[in-house]
């Protein structure tokens, strides 16, 4: 008797065969978090995306996508089907006159830079750094730092997506109702397949870093916010501070209650001209090529958000708890901005925002820290990252976020049955 080989559903539903793996672990970029799904499927077009959502309808399977694994939290885990989107990458047209670019979904932010140049364009705004896919970053609200910059999910225009029902589905600026879902939709609404962003014109930077005690950061608050286009500060509790995030410091100086302070300013050059005055504190370039610092090193960052108008109490507030109770906590509390946005999830849904994030050392009990952070900011009505670490649950949701309910009745119009859904987000938005 010869024994059968065991009979591979996806390798016999698909023509020609989709790239997929079977049991393949996954961990994200932090190392906090890892699945082992059914099947990890990297479709190379729109059709194999499509086919792919399909067999897991017929089969019974959840669906997850995943973009450049940067999220702290269970986003991405399942035991289901894992779309790879990272072969659906490319920016897809520009149209310079409207300010406005498509990529396919998988794209990563960093494509962005080189092919919007050319056409005269440029992202409004970036982050930390620029390895995420643009679906990631729109999928959890990522943002830069800048009071009158929005963030990614802001600029969101169109986007054609797979929905739980295995169809093909566009939504435009005509739909606000589901636009405004879709902007931030933690990857609940389907498979984001191609989207476009309202970008803008070209512009160089000028990044200013300073290394001022919190006494001077305090006595310019209000006017370092309002007056520089990116204001954003790393304030180091410790001497090793700064160092667990690689940012280099002027030697022989203490750094204990000092802030790594960034400035960038939109600065008239030549459209070649670049890397002018190229050293570490006085960068001039491109936008997109000022942005992005290093962060190699893994951490495990939470990351909550308060009203603008509070942020400095707050920001004292988590300062007063770490020197207090939290001492041994090293890692800077970095301080950002943030333009309030329309978007039903978006954590700056109607509210100017001070952005405030802390990190735990990976393999350390930071839980009771990262806790007590929680707290300490509830009276704020903080929001928090979708992506970095939180404590939400779905009753505070419903005290934080006004339109929960119309965000969750277009999250089942397009995915009634949960295809989309994790234990993770089906706690929250289930
Ligand atoms: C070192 C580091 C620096 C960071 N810096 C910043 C920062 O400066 N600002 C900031 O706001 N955040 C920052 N983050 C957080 C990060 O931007 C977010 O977690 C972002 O969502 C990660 O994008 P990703 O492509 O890795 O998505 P993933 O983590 O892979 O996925 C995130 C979510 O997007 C969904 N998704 C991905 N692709 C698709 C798709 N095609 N269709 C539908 N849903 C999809 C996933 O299902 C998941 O729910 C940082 C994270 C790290 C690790």
């Amino acid at each position: 008797m010869t024994a059968t080989a065991p009979v591979n559903p996806l390798q016999n539903t698909f023509t020609p065969p989709i790239p997929f793996d079977t049991h393949k672990p996954w961990s994200n970029w932090g190392g906090n978090q890892s699945a082992t799904p059914a099947f990890t499927v990297r479709p190379r077009n729109e059709q194999e995306a499509l086919d792919t959502v399909r067999f897991a309808i017929k089969e019974g399977l959840p669906v997850r996508a995943v973009g450049a694994g940067h999220s702290f939290t269970p986003l991405v885990q399942t035991g289901g089907v894992l779309m790879d989107l990272s072969e659906l990458s490319g920016i897809t047209g520009t149209d310079s006159a409207r300010r406005r670019a498509r990529a396919k979904g998988g794209t990563a932010i960093s494509a962005f830079g080189d092919a919007l140049w050319d056409k005269g364009l440029g992202l409004s705004n970036q982050g930390d750094i620029d390895k995420q896919s643009i679906s990631g970053a729109i999928a959890t609200g990522t943002h830069g730092s800048g009071i009158n910059l929005g963030c990614f999910s802001s600029a969101l225009r169109w986007v054609r997506l797979i929905n739980g029902h295995g169809e093909i589905v566009e939504i435009g600026e005509d739909q606000l109702r589901e636009l405004r879902a879709a902007q931030v939709a933690l990857g609940t609404l389907g498979i984001f397949l191609e989207v476009e962003l309202q970008v803008t014109d070209r512009y160089h930077l000028q990044e200013q870093i300073t290394y001022p005690t919190w006494g001077e950061t305090v006595s310019t608050w209000d006017e370092d916010i309002a007056n520089n286009r990116h204001y954003s500060f790393f304030w180091c509790q410790g001497e090793e501070s700064a160092g667990l995030y690689e940012l280099p410091t002027p030697a022989g100086e203490s750094m204990v209650n000092r802030s790594y302070t960034k400035r960038y300013n939109a600065v008239t050059l030549d459209a070649n001209e670049s890397g002018i005055d190229l050293t570490e504190s006085a960068r001039r370039d491109r936008s997109y090529r000022v942005y992005p610092g290093g962060f190699m090193i893994p951490f495990h960052e939470l990351e909550y958000y308060v009203p603008a108008e509070r942020g400095r109490e707050a920001v004292e507030t988590i300062q007063d708890l770490i020197r207090t109770v939290h001492a041994d906590q090293k890692y800077p509390m970095e301080v950002r901005w943030v333009q309030q946005d329309d978007a039903y999830l978006s954590p700056f849904y109607k509210r100017d925002t001070t952005v405030i994030s802390v990190s735990g050392a990976p393999g350390t009990n930071y839980w009771p820290y990262l806790r007590d952070v929680d707290a300490a900011l509830q009276p704020f009505d903080a929001r928090a990252h979708w992506g970095k670490i939180h404590f939400m649950t779905r009753d505070r949701l419903k005290h934080l976020y006004p339109e929960l309910d119309t965000f969750l009745a277009v999250r089942r119009e397009f995915d009634p049955n949960g295809v989309f859904l994790n234990d993770h987000t089906r706690a929250l938005l289930g």
